[in-house]
Order: structure tokens, then C-alpha cells, then sequence
């Protein structure tokens, strides 16, 4: 049984997994991020309450945000849900992996929502966060007997919320980050795309210089 943040680093580097599962200490969600996946909970009081806006920890211009918000109201069907979930922070286990669903949406067929801290990409999500959006609905269709078709992905800081099909080829690279997990018994090869190093946290142990720390070491 594999935690949704396995998934999810097994489809990111299984290098990383390989360290993550050798850390000493559990890491803990860093603050930063549990504020900004709090305006998740928000968004209602964010689009009525300049000074609310004000003070809340975005990373774009409040007319940004609300114009983005606006439209992401009026496109989904499930605003209404998500804005106010039925629940929340509800932790699920499937056949392979269990981990927390930011909300769970009410409906038929059910749906779940994940609230990501960081930067959304231009279009989508990104491929980690799919496997890992893909886990959570994957366990949430064999707790409820029932599958899942869409889920959503939020950026709260960007005011980015986005639809996401439990497709064959979305459940095929769940499927795929699974057997990585399940395979690693050693170090993995170090991923080719060097920029995924940049903001890796074991660079160091492994041996990766990236651009960051090759100026901070003068090279
Ligand atoms: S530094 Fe790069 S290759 Fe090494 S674990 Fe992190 S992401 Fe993977």
C-alpha cells in the first residue's frame, strides 16, 4: 500500500522516492503551504472581501485572482461544491494507496478535489500531480463501489482550479508510478530532466549539481 505522495514522487523522479522512504524524520507539511491550500476553503469570502483579499497569502494581483476565480464559477458545474465540500481532509484507501483528499465533492458520480500549493502549468496539470489526483479517485472508486470520472486539481494561490478526466491514459501513468514504487529496491537512475532538480531537497545526497548550486558554489 503506497501513500498518495508516493505515487506521486515515484512519477516525479523514482530517485527522490528512493531517498524520501530513507529520511530520518517525517517531514511536515511546511506552513506556506498549508496557507495557501487553506484559501481553497475561502474562495467565496476572497471574491466579496477586499481586505480578506489583501492580507491572504496569493501569488498573483487580487484582480487577477478574482477574474480567474470568476471564470473557474462560471465554467464548473461543481462550483458549488467546491467552495463549500460536503467534507474535507478525508482520508481514503484503495486497493493500492490511501492517502488525504483535500474535499470531497457530493454528487453522482462522487468526486474529490486536491488543493496544490504551487504554480499551476500553463495548461492542465502537472504529470506528479495526475498520478496523484489519479490515486486519490482510483481509492475513492473502491471505497464507494463506483467509479469516478472526474476529479479537480486546484492552484488556490493562482485562483486555477481545473477539471481533470479519469481517462485510460491518465490511469495507465497511475498504474506505471504504482509499479515504479513497487519496484524500488535500490537507487534508481538520476532523472534526465534536470530541471526537476532545481527544487529537489536531496540534490546534495545525490550528487546533482543544478544551475542553483553551481552559483552558490562560484562553478
Ligand atoms: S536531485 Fe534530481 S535526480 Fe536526484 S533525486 Fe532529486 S530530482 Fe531525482
Amino acid at each position: 500500500m503506497h501513500a498518495f505522495r508516493e505515487v506521486e514522487t515515484a512519477a516525479y523522479c523514482p530517485r527522490k522516492l528512493y531517498y524520501r522512504r530513507r529520511s530520518p524524520d517525517p517531514e511536515e507539511v511546511p506552513q506556506e503551504v498549508t496557507a495557501r491550500r487553506e484559501l481553497a476553503f475561502r474562495y467565496e469570502q476572497l471574491l466579496a472581501d477586499d481586505r480578506a483579499i489583501d492580507e491572504a497569502p496569493i501569488a498573483v494581483t487580487p484582480t487577477q485572482f478574482r477574474s480567474r476565480l470568476g471564470c473557474a464559477k462560471a465554467r464548473l458545474d461543481a462550483w458549488e461544491s467546491l467552495v463549500d465540500p460536503p467534507d474535507r481532509d478525508v482520508f481514503l484507501e484503495g486497493r493500492d494507496c490511501r492517502g488525504i483528499a483535500h474535499k470531497l465533492l457530493g454528487g453522482d458520480p462522487p468526486s474529490l478535489s486536491l488543493a496544490f500549493a504551487g504554480a499551476p502549468p500553463e495548461n492542465g496539470v502537472w504529470h506528479p500531480q495526475s498520478v496523484r489526483l489519479i490515486a486519490a479517485a482510483k481509492a475513492l472508486s473502491w471505497e464507494r463501489e463506483t467509479s469516478v470520472e472526474q476529479v479537480y486539481a486546484e492552484y488556490p494561490a493562482y485562483g486555477v482550479i481545473r477539471k481533470v478526466d479519469v481517462s485510460v491514459r491518465r490511469t495507465a501513468e497511475y498504474r506505471e508510478a504504482v509499479r515504479i514504487a513497487e519496484a524500488i529496491d535500490g537507487p534508481p537512475a538520476r532523472t534526465d530532466d534536470r530541471a526537476k532538480c532545481e527544487p529537489c531537497e536531496y540534490q546534495a545526497k545525490c550528487g546533482v549539481k543544478t544551475r542553483s548550486l553551481r552559483s552558490l558554489l562560484g562553478g
